[in-house]
């Protein structure tokens, strides 16, 4: 599913990738743990095509994302990636349903096959009633569940999430751990989660321990 050799990334003179090698295979719960700078989130933009490496090559779902020319890099992005942040980045203007059929009306998919998506989405994550709300009207916990379903409704290969129960108190962080884990086993998604959150790096398939720009370690 991921693939990626000798990957390199400096910022000015501060070199925060020193050669990452990695594969993820579909359906894997992957998470990236190591002290702040190590290069967690750096190389999780690599991988989400959000940001491009100086050396080394990423593959995706089969496409080599440095040989794609920039339509088919958007493409990949819109129809083959999701990603879930810290802060959920609602748009606040639009309810929670809009939100998450957004993604789907930019990748073309007719009206009414979004809404349908959405709205079975928004069921499935236990949030199906809070639709017709508008970002500010959710709970932290449920304004992420959104941001979830909004991710899987182009049913991507692969959902890369950055800290994405750092703001969430202990409950919600759990509820929304075992979310993950129920879409992994229901419908075979992939994760990459970058955590400091020690019980979901536990409960992961794969623990990859970063340090200085590199894997130092890595348990299955
Ligand atoms: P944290 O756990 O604190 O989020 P991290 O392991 O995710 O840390 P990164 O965010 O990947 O670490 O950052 C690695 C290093 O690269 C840090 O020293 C950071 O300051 C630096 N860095 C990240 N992005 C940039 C940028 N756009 N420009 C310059 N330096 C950057």
């Amino acid at each position: 599913m991921i693939r990626c050799r000798d990957i390199h990334k400096r910022f000015g003179t501060l070199e925060v990738l020193r050669g990452i090698d990695l594969d993820i295979a579909q359906g894997e719960v992957a998470a990236i743990v190591g002290p702040s700078g190590a290069g967690k989130t750096t190389l999780l933009q690599i991988l989400g095509t959000l940001s491009q490496p100086d050396g080394g090559t990423v593959e995706i779902a089969g496409q080599t994302v440095g040989s794609l020319r920039a339509g088919e890099l958007v493409r990949l992005r819109n129809e083959r990636i999701g990603f879930v942040f810290q802060f959920h980045h609602l748009l606040p203007e639009f309810t929670a349903l809009e939100n998450v059929m957004i993604p789907a009306l930019i990748g073309r998919r007719p009206r009414a096959a979004a809404q349908k998506r959405a709205d079975e989405l928004l069921e499935l994550l236990g949030v199906g009633h809070r639709a017709t709300h508008k970002p500010a009207e959710l709970s932290g916990g449920e304004q992420q569940r959104v941001a979830v379903a909004r991710a899987l409704v182009n049913d991507p290969a692969v959902v890369f999430a950055d800290e994405p129960s750092g703001n969430l108190d202990s409950v919600n962080r759990e509820e929304l751990h075992r979310l993950f884990f129920r879409l992994r086993d229901r419908f075979g998604y992939t994760f990459v989660i970058v955590t400091h959150d020690n019980d979901l790096a536990a409960m992961s398939d794969r623990r990859i321990a970063m340090r200085d720009g590199l894997i130092v370690s890595e348990s299955e």
